[in-house]
């Protein structure tokens, strides 16, 4: 690994007046926090849903025996024709995880209309009991933030050469993979179901420990505003723990065995 010393977590968030317009998260050593700080902000200001209102980028050094080293999930791509064929195939992924049907319905009736309670998208996503589909985040209008995560240069690296070699590049496969990586080592946490809220990325994944980070084209129709995020928890697990793990404890993937 080139990191030497102390690592810090950068996470950027910028919004316009109420809502939010787009964020990002890095581990970096404190040599490249400048570079970043410059880089995160640049971002929020050139980002195509309009212009931020206010960005806010907070910076904190991690205790390095807290960090878990992680791999990243093997990458595949399941082409579908359309939202039927793609949800068919989503929910067969789900099913065959162990996620009931209640479950699988509470995740897709919520992600179709906008899974706040005022009607938009999450900032966050749901927790969802895998047995009764009960949502089970303690604020249904943020949702948990997964933060703290990031890959190691090495391994950054090696991922965006595997995923141009393939033909699959794009910032988001690079973003939600280290993600749903994370999410997937995380204790108790079972799949995830993710589709961008992004009108233009209508490529969503099921994600899992056992099934990798299966990429499913064509979920939503183009121009469909609305997008979300479940994780599927296990009904023995503490939601207490599973939160404080997605929301604080910094995980580092290594290793990119499967793209
Ligand atoms: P995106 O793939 O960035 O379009 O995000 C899709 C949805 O995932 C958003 O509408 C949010 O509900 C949720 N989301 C985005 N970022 C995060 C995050 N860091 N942690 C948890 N959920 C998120």
């Amino acid at each position: 690994m080139k990191r030497r010393g102390e690592l810090f977590s950068l996470r950027m968030h910028a919004s316009i007046g109420e809502a939010h317009l787009c964020g990002a998260e890095r581990i970096v050593a404190k040599d490249e926090i400048p570079g970043m700080l410059v880089a995160m902000t640049e971002r929020a200001l050139s980002h195509k849903g309009g212009e931020p209102t206010s960005i806010s980028i907070g910076a904190d050094r991690l205790d390095s025996r807290r960090i878990r080293k992680i791999p990243l999930l093997p990458v595949r791509t399941l082409e579908k024709a359309g939202p039927r064929e793609a949800a068919m195939e989503v929910s067969r992924l789900l099913r065959e995880s162990g996620i009931s049907d209640e479950a699988v319905d509470r995740a897709f009736e919520d992600l179709t209309r906008g899974a706040a309670p005022s009607g938009g998208n999450m900032r966050g996503a749901m927790l969802i009991d895998v047995r009764s589909g009960r949502r089970l985040e303690p604020d249904r209008e943020r949702g948990v933030r997964v933060t703290r995560m990031d890959l190691t240069e090495e391994a950054r690296g090696k991922l965006e050469d595997r995923l141009r070699q393939r033909g699959i590049y794009h910032p988001r496969v690079m973003e939600a993979s280290v993600l749903a990586s994370k999410a997937a080592a995380v204790p108790g946490i079972v799949a995830e179901f993710c589709c961008s809220d992004d009108p233009d990325y209508t490529t969503g994944y099921v994600a899992s420990r056992t099934l990798g980070y299966r990429r499913i084209t064509r979920i939503k129709e183009p121009g469909d505003p609305f997008g979300g995020r479940a994780f599927f928890v296990d009904d023995s697990a503490s939601i207490e723990a599973v939160i404080r793990e997605l929301e604080s404890i910094p995980y580092l993937v290594t290793e990119v065995p499967g793209v």
